[in-house]
């Protein structure tokens, strides 16, 4: 895989655009950090989240997760694809601290807006979610994922059995185990 972004805009019906966004660049600094608390509902969804996305269910994540907007504008598959990216590079969400936190009420929807400092079963990094309540429910609008392990070279190859990212000198699948011979391009 390239150091490039996989970037998905995504409208929102506030009027402006949000995005998923899956950064390939590392480092990335807040200015200013605000630690807040009460933000329990989102945090329990976004550890969620993070757990269907270790476990592989992408489709069941998009489909019970999402808002329709984030829907409309994003496939199963390209929302699949970067969960499958934070599977493999990052793993299971360990812990996760609240930088920064933003709540707006426009008439009967209200959304939220969090960064975390995010650490994960194999490295850190920072993950920003905006998710709306307007039916009963916080739905996921938007995903932003950026960490360093997303830029470090081992991502170059797939194992043809499970898709699971390893070095390209690697002899054995780090996932499923199997004898790597010929190595399998992603992108
Ligand atoms: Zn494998």
């Amino acid at each position: 895989m390239q150091k490039s972004k996989l970037v998905l805009w995504i409208g929102l019906g506030f009027g402006s655009l949000v995005l998923l966004l899956l950064a390939a660049c590392g480092g990335f600094l807040f200015m200013g950090l605000r630690v807040a608390s009460g933000d329990g509902e989102v945090a329990r969804k976004v550890d969620e989240l993070f757990r269907e996305f270790a476990a592989g269910n992408f489709d069941k994540t998009y489909q019970s997760f999402t808002s329709p907007e984030l829907r409309r504008v994003t496939s199963e598959a390209e929302f699949s694809k970067l969960g499958r990216l934070i599977q493999n590079r990052l793993g299971a969400l360990r812990s996760k601290q609240v930088t920064s936190i933003n709540i707006k009420q426009v008439n009967t929807i209200r959304m939220i807006n969090v960064k975390y400092k995010a650490f994960f079963e194999r490295g850190s990094g920072t993950v920003q979610v905006v998710f709306v309540k307007s039916l009963g429910d916080w739905q996921l609008n938007r995903l932003y994922v950026d960490s360093p392990e997303f830029t470090k070279d081992f991502s170059t190859v797939a194992c043809p059995e499970c898709a699971a990212l390893h070095a390209e000198d690697a002899t054995f699948c780090p996932k499923c185990g199997k004898k790597l011979n010929v190595p399998v391009k992603i992108e």
